[in-house]
């Protein structure tokens, strides 16, 4: 069901490419990963990137209703490296840029569902949201940060924390406890002049939460908080 979504879905979005807004605000979505780098694989299998296009539609959506312009940085579904994609969201001009993800866990907390042939881990879960300090635009890229963060925090969301642990690719610094990373060589945020932000909505490798992900409901809830967040950024920067 979940994938019969997506290629609808995938319609809409090569027709919404260049929407434009009445707004001052414009924000540049960056769909992590693509249809043939899908980033990380649930717990049931399906790709991070399926994820990240679904929530980002949605995202899209609130922002329409908001009067909140949008630039897709990849609309058609090209493969697009890291720096591309920021140099693309660079020439957007926009008021901010955000990265949607998925997230797994390190790999030796993963373990293998025989049954699907596929991997798991029910350690960890909950968002993240990272920024770093060699973006032009540190404090904007901090504040957008910390305004999702703060919404997320005060519904049932939970940051997840094992950003932070000794684990390799991790030790990430905890900014504070709404579940704000530094991660300054992150390149598609780092080699941004726009304020820049990454958000991995949840941990897919989670069970009980790649549920809730798939969960089109679910998803139109949380993305309208991630659309009011960013709303209310653009109001502080007096652009609403
Ligand atoms: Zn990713």
């Amino acid at each position: 069901m979940f994938l019969k979504r997506i290629v609808t879905l995938a319609f809409l979005l090569l027709n919404i490419a260049d929407a434009k807004s009445i707004s001052k605000c414009n924000i540049a979505i960056d769909i992590g990963h693509s249809p043939k780098s899908q980033g990380a694989y649930s717990a049931t299998g399906i790709g991070e990137y399926n994820f990240n296009k679904v929530f980002a539609i949605n995202l899209y959506k609130h922002l329409q209703n908001k009067h909140i312009g949008v630039v897709f940085v990849n609309p058609r579904e090209e493969e697009l490296s890291l720096l591309d994609r920021s140099r693309i969201a660079n020439a957007t001009k926009a008021t901010f840029f955000l990265s949607i993800h998925h997230d797994s866990v390190n790999k030796k907390y993963l373990a293998k569902n025989t049954k699907l042939n596929t991997m798991y881990s029910n350690k960890y879960k909950g968002y993240s949201l990272f920024v770093s300090k060699k973006n032009e635009n540190y404090f904007k890229s901090l504040l957008l940060a910390r305004t999702i963060a703060k919404k997320l925090k005060s519904t049932q969301l939970t940051p997840s924390i094992h950003h932070m642990l000794n684990d390799e690719g991790e030790n990430k610094v905890l900014l504070d406890n709404s579940g704000v990373f530094l991660y300054d060589n992150l390149v598609v945020l780092k080699n941004n002049k726009i304020p820049a932000v990454l958000l991995e909505v949840g941990v897919i490798v989670n069970q009980d939460e790649e549920k809730k992900l798939q969960d089109l409901n679910y998803i139109n809830w949380y993305s309208n908080i991630v659309a009011k967040s960013l709303e209310e950024s653009c109001k502080n920067l007096d652009l609403i």
